[in-house]
């Protein structure tokens, strides 16, 4: 079967995507926290992974052809503490001083270059000595002077300096962080509904004759809300099962869901018939996961 090849990551990240996007057009899965400038993931992104993790494994998913993206944007990022609030700056090329301005140019006669401000001082060219006669000046360009040492010169070196930390380099010198927006492809798609471990467990218990309700809300003793997955009366009413659904099951969720189990009286859960038992149920088991229910008592059922 298809959805054995993926695993609960992948499917952790495809229901995420799937979530997000919807059908619609490649969608933005992450951005910048106003506050700290860090990216994190939108949305009901999977908990145990890192954002790294995450574009790392969107990255293969896009490779086997489950997931499509294309470019958002590119974000310059300090190399030294990671913030992306980066102030730009600007310098001359030659003696680095950021006392420079931006000044309009005047091309004399004989090709000679001079800025606005060296013209009030001057009454003769630079370059060939003629008297200067200022009417017939025409501005062609503006050029950037510097104040220290007279450079003057058409681009400046530009620079970034981290807001938070004061890391200055050039602009080339930054980390760049590519954004791309991404969707699930049809593949994607079909494959994320056929390995949809409450839809197979559903399929499974119709088959064998149960009626079935899924996402059943109940009130716990302790008055917090709980959602059981998957209710299953027997046609017969001799029995119900009440099952926790995942794809991966660990040691972990059990120990959960024996939790949430103690604050779920039984009679509570609407529809209930016959013998009650509590189930988890994942299309993956850890081994772990299967000597933690032998010591709590937890029905585990590999779907
Ligand atoms: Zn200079
Ligand atoms: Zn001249
Ligand atoms: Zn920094």
């Amino acid at each position: 079967m298809s959805s054995l090849s993926l695993s609960a990551e992948d499917f952790q990240i495809l229901r995420w995507v799937g979530e997000v996007c919807g059908n619609s057009e490649p969608c933005i899965l992450f951005e910048f926290a106003q506050d700290s400038g860090e990216i994190r993931a939108v949305g009901n992104a999977p908990q145990n992974m890192s954002v790294t993790e995450l574009v790392d494994r969107l990255d293969i998913l896009v490779q086997r052809g489950l997931v499509n993206s294309i470019f958002h944007k590119k974000v310059l990022q300090c190399v030294l503490c990671g913030n992306v609030f980066l102030r730009p700056k600007t310098a001359c090329p030659s003696c680095n001083s950021e006392d420079t301005m931006r000044s309009a140019v005047y091309i004399h006669s004989c090709g000679a270059s001079i800025p606005e401000q060296a013209l009030k001082n001057l009454t003769s060219c630079p370059k060939c000595r003629d008297t200067l006669d200022k009417s017939s000046f025409t501005v062609v360009d503006y050029r950037f002077l510097c104040n220290s040492c007279g450079n003057l010169f058409p681009d400046p070196a530009t620079f970034v300096e981290c807001s938070s930390c004061g890391w200055v380099d050039m602009v080339k010198n930054a980390d760049q962080i590519v954004l791309r927006r991404y969707a699930l492809t049809a593949e994607g798609r079909s494959l994320l509904e056929s390995a949809d471990p409450s839809k197979l467990l559903v399929r499974r218990l119709v088959d064998s004759g149960y009626n079935v309700r899924e996402k059943v809300r109940v009130v716990g003793l302790s008055g917090t809300s709980h959602l059981i997955d998957v209710v299953a009366v027997s046609r017969d009413r001799s029995e119900t099962k009440l099952y926790t659904v995942m794809y991966r099951v660990t040691a972990n969720d059990l120990i959960s869901s024996t939790v949430r189990r103690l604050d779920i009286e039984k009679t509570a859960v609407e529809g209930v018939a016959g013998r009650v038992r509590w189930v988890v149920a994942g299309v993956q088991v850890d081994e772990s996961a299967v000597r933690v229910a032998q010591t709590f008592g937890v029905e585990v059922e590999k779907i």
